[in-house]
């Protein structure tokens, strides 16, 4: 049966209450849920309900294809001026014997030895330190950019960009333009944390606010240029204060048009200020990803880091509403290792991930940051390989 047959006879089970109905039918009808039903959904749609509605919303916009791209990351260093309690990687002045700061040659040397590879794209994200400003970040990208001109520039969230700019004393606006035309491209999705600020006020009290989050990617977005959402969520936030996220951006990507991609991000509890916070289940980690596809009915793309919640839940949240499993990474990240994610080393070869998505019944397809086509891998032969049989998961109702 077909994703939309799973739909119809979703709405036949006499057994299924009047309002979960009703949300079924919006979803089948190309309706926008509201913020209480977006609640609803978390508080009373079990597993099989919200898999069905979500990956009825996932192949009706990609069929089973299943993107992923070729990255590296640079980390310019895991000290930090702020102490988000949720943080693992942080390491605070105070521990600067655990910490780095990569010069900008150590930088330029991470990407140069990427010289041969056929990545498509670096992704740069790490602590904030005051020697990192407007002008440093300048000059990498545009060092970056006259180096290898076709590497997609995808750099710092506006928890950066907020303390640069202010340290610089230059408006969202103009600060947006300096790093476009230094050669940024786009923006990822961090720092968003939980906007709400019964949340924010006790996780991240100190870095920039729900609203100067949203003003940058507004006035980034106000450029032409695209970037992405995250939400960490499954720590102290409560479900209202997800749908208020997914709200926000929602209302956001209504005015611009300029997000790709929503990531939810798994609260990881190792060796931080919050470890005493359990960490969220498979299954709620399944239902977030569902829920935000319903939700979030003006976003192409749904992200599952396979890094961060290991290469066996990337592949049953295919079935949920994802439609992204993110990078090759090649070990360059150790944002989720540090924070007690199963991958230690993460880095996956081009194969080892077209596998992943084929074990699953899915269609490999190569991206670049913007979802251009770079390779299709469904019929793609890797060398010396017998054709492997695969199944399709069911989809559990
Ligand atoms: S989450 Fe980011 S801003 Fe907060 S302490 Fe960690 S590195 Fe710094």
């Amino acid at each position: 049966m077909g994703a939309e047959d799973n739909l119809q006879v979703l709405l036949q089970d006499p057994g299924l209450s009047a309002d979960l109905k009703h949300i079924a039918q919006k979803v089948l009808n190309h309706e926008r849920i509201t913020f209480d039903e977006g609640v609803l959904l978390f508080e009373k749609g079990e597993l099989g309900y919200l898999g069905v509605l979500a990956n009825y919303i996932r192949e009706e916009r990609h069929g089973d294809k299943t993107y992923f791209n070729r990255n590296f990351h640079i980390e310019p260093t895991n000290l930090c001026v702020y102490d988000c309690k949720f943080c693992s990687y942080s390491r605070l002045l105070k521990q600067k014997e655990e910490g780095w700061e990569y010069t900008m040659d150590e930088m330029f040397d991470m990407v140069t030895k990427y010289d041969n590879e056929p990545v498509t794209e670096v992704h740069i994200v790490g602590g904030v330190l005051p020697q990192y400003d407007v002008p440093f970040y300048v000059e990498l990208f545009k060092r970056i950019k006259a180096h290898r001109p076709e590497l997609h520039v995808k750099a710092l969230t506006p928890v950066e960009y907020h303390y640069i700019f202010k340290k610089a004393k230059i408006d969202y606006a103009t600060g947006m333009k300096m790093m476009l035309d230094a050669g940024l491209e786009s923006i990822p999705g961090g720092g968003a944390e939980i906007f709400h600020p019964e949340i924010r006020e006790q996780i991240s009290k100190d870095k920039c606010t729900a609203d100067q989050w949203l003003a940058i990617h507004e006035e980034w977005h106000k450029l032409g240029a695209r970037s992405n959402a995250t939400m960490l969520y499954g720590h102290i936030e409560e479900y209202k204060h997800r749908i208020d996220h997914m709200e926000r951006l929602r209302q956001l990507q209504d005015r611009t048009g300029g997000f790709q991609t929503f990531i939810p991000l798994k609260f990881r509890n190792k060796d931080n200020q919050m470890s005493d916070v359990p960490e969220s289940t498979v299954v709620e980690d399944l239902r977030n990803y569902a829920v935000a596809r319903i939700y979030l009915d003006n976003f192409d793309h749904i992200k599952a880091y396979w890094a961060m919640i290991s290469r066996t839940t990337a592949q049953l949240s295919l079935n949920f509403g994802v439609d992204d499993i993110d990078g090759t990474l090649d070990d360059t990240t150790k944002i989720y290792s540090m924070a007690g994610a199963e991958e230690q080393n993460p880095g996956m070869s081009t194969k080892q991930l077209v596998e992943l998505i084929k074990q699953v019944g899915r269609y490999p397809i190569e991206r670049d940051t913007l979802y251009n086509v770079v390779t299709d891998y469904n019929d793609y032969q890797f060398a010396d390989e017998p054709k492997p049989q695969y199944y399709k998961l069911p989809v559990i109702n």
